[in-house]
């Protein structure tokens, strides 16, 4: 696995739909970081998320599910920030797994520890419920408030998208300016 070797794009912490996406990332050198290369890559990222129960183990089905939906959001996302009209198909597969959110929780009886709620679920049904959340998020974020701060990196070889926490943010991250500066110094420095 390449561990992307940024700090979590300024929203990411707050919204799961971010955090999908900015699990695969472009970085310098036209270099890809995938965080969720295998399912026990998947797995851990979505129980590090509070996602998914600890004990859950996805299959390679469920990381594949997931890896789709976050392309699908990267669309959503990309189209957003460029100001158009979203894919037809990214808007459906988002739907779709907006309506995946899976039904109560069973009631269950014991004679010794009385009633109790269940939420024991096939994987598939585990990760569905993940997906169903994220693009819950997604579809608040999209329709909400913050859409407007949505922005992605104007660093170049970056594509990270990111909540603009201050009006003039412009990078993902202190590492992406700080690149834009040494390169725009050193154009400045070879006109010279
Ligand atoms: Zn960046």
């Amino acid at each position: 696995m390449t561990k992307p070797p940024l700090p979590p794009a300024p929203g990411a912490d707050t919204h799961a739909s971010l955090a999908l996406v900015g699990t695969a990332v472009a970085l310098p050198g036209g270099q890809h970081a995938d965080e969720l290369a295998s399912p026990e890559d998947a797995t851990r990222w979505l129980i590090e998320h509070d996602l998914v129960p600890h004990e859950t183990t996805l299959l390679t089905y469920c990381q594949t599910q997931l890896t789709g939906l976050r392309a699908h959001l990267r669309a959503l996302f990309d189209a957003h920030v460029a100001g158009e009209a979203p894919p037809e198909t990214a808007l459906d597969a988002v739907n779709s797994a907006l309506r995946k959110a899976p039904s109560a929780r069973t009631l269950r009886h014991d004679a010794q520890t009385g009633f109790r709620r269940e939420t024991a679920h096939p994987v598939t049904q585990l990760v569905e419920h993940a997906m169903a959340q994220i693009s819950e998020d997604a579809a608040t974020l999209l329709a909400g408030d913050e859409a407007d701060l949505l922005a992605r990196c104007e660093a170049p070889a970056c594509d990270r998208i990111f909540l603009r926490t201050h009006a003039r943010r412009r990078w993902c991250s202190t590492r992406c300016g700080d690149r834009v500066r040494a390169a725009r110094a050193y154009a400045n420095q070879t006109r010279r």
